[in-house]
């Protein structure tokens, strides 16, 4: 007989929402999470977990061995909350002024210590291990990255690579679980316009940068139109564009940027030699100077076809195949990508809104709340998949 996990989770659900509360009630911004990462730490330790504190300034590794060897499954939840102004009225609104949990990452706080106990009650059938990882600074600070750089993937180097967002655009309850790349590997880009300014009434005597920045914008829209096929996907959006102070008068200079998003590496390579050719190129053939500079944010993330269809079933066998979304993907990046490029591994979708409630804001919205319903879910979908890689079936502990 297999664990019966979804049972086991739904006896943790007060727990799990009392997690969450509190996580949402102490929001704390990338690299800070002191609070969070002090607790969980506690729970970790105090369920006989090899805790491994201070990674990446205030990540957390939790390490579980079995009694023989197996596979070493990672499951990574993220911890940090975003520089936003809560608005909703609720008994657990953050008191961190200015700071908010507005995508979730205190259900993914929560869900990676109901997790972690679970496995810590199950360890007698445990076989091989399980790393859980709680992760710093997701928001756009890469603190994947930093955890790779100072040593996450070693000792012992994981195996399988597991991963839980909550998802507004999907109601608790359906799960969306898809092969290949699911959000995109992201680029800033920047330049400078270099023209010659002088008065708005002589032209002539001008090389004019806001001409050029314009035709450069929209030169721009041809790389998705002309030059990456129909069948693939790609994003290039300018952001940024500053230049000038006054309306008489045609500047020496104009900023702008932006960033591009691909799922393919073949794309991305086109898409990045298109922008510089296209930058470079009209603001030289409009008598400007450019310099371009092209930051690497994240990979794409790209989930393992093996790993993904055990977590399918997973979910099918669990819930039923009603429950399994058609795909999710999304231009968003996620740095959980750094983990994926190099381990095969998973990462889920987890349907938490409620329309019905008014539980269904975007992420990033001042009034983002989940329907805490799907902690249990999220809890139940990972030990499961557990279930398939590391836990024995005998139901004697
Ligand atoms: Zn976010
Ligand atoms: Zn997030």
């Amino acid at each position: 007989m297999a664990i019966d996990f979804l049972s086991e989770a739904h006896a943790l659900q007060s727990q799990l929402i009392e997690w969450r509360r509190d996580f949402h009630t102490y929001p704390e911004l990338g690299f800070q999470e002191y609070r969070s990462s002090g607790r969980i730490a506690e729970c970790l330790q105090a369920w006989g977990y090899e805790v491994q504190t201070g990674i990446a300034q205030t990540g957390v590794v939790g390490l579980m061995r079995g009694g023989s060897p197996g596979p070493i499954v990672m499951l990574r939840f993220d911890m940090d909350a975003l520089p936003i102004v809560e608005e909703n009225a609720v008994p657990y609104r953050s008191q961190n002024a200015g700071v908010m949990h507005a995508c979730g990452h205190d259900a993914h706080m929560a869900i990676g210590l109901g997790v972690a106990k679970l496995v810590a009650e199950w360890r007698a059938n445990l076989n091989g291990a399980v790393k859980i990882v709680f992760q710093p600074g997701e928001e756009g600070l890469n603190g994947a990255e930093v955890m790779v750089n100072e040593g996450v993937l070693e000792n012992p180097r994981p195996s399988i690579f597991l991963s839980v967002h909550v998802w507004s655009d999907l109601p608790t309850g359906r799960v969306a679980v898809s092969p290949g790349p699911v959000m995109a590997a992201a680029e800033r880009w920047s330049c400078m316009v270099h023209g010659k300014g002088g008065h708005g009434a002589l032209p002539n005597q001008t090389v004019d940068p806001v001409v050029a920045a314009a035709q450069i914008v929209t030169a721009l829209q041809t790389i998705v139109s002309r030059n990456v096929s129909p069948l693939d996907t790609a994003v290039v959006t300018v952001g940024t564009l500053h230049g000038g102070d006054a309306f008489n008068i045609i500047p020496s200079r104009v900023e702008m940027s932006g960033t591009v998003r691909t799922f393919d590496p073949a794309v991305r390579v086109t898409v990045l030699e298109r922008l510089r050719q296209i930058v470079e190129g009209v603001g030289e053939a409009c008598g400007t100077h450019v310099d371009l500079e092209i930051v690497p944010l994240t990979p794409a993330l790209s989930n393992d076809p093996g790993v993904t269809e055990v977590v399918r079933d997973v979910v099918e066998t669990m819930l039923g195949s009603d429950c399994l979304s058609a795909d999710v993907r999304t231009m968003g990046s996620e740095d959980a990508a750094f983990f994926t490029r190099e381990i095969p591994g998973c990462y889920i979708f987890l349907g938490a809104s409620d329309a019905s409630r008014g539980l269904d804001r975007p992420h990033h919205n001042p009034s983002f709340d989940i329907d805490e319903s799907a902690l249990v879910l999220g809890v139940a979908i990972l030990t499961n998949a557990l279930g398939r890689y590391v836990f024995s079936d005998e139901s004697d502990r």
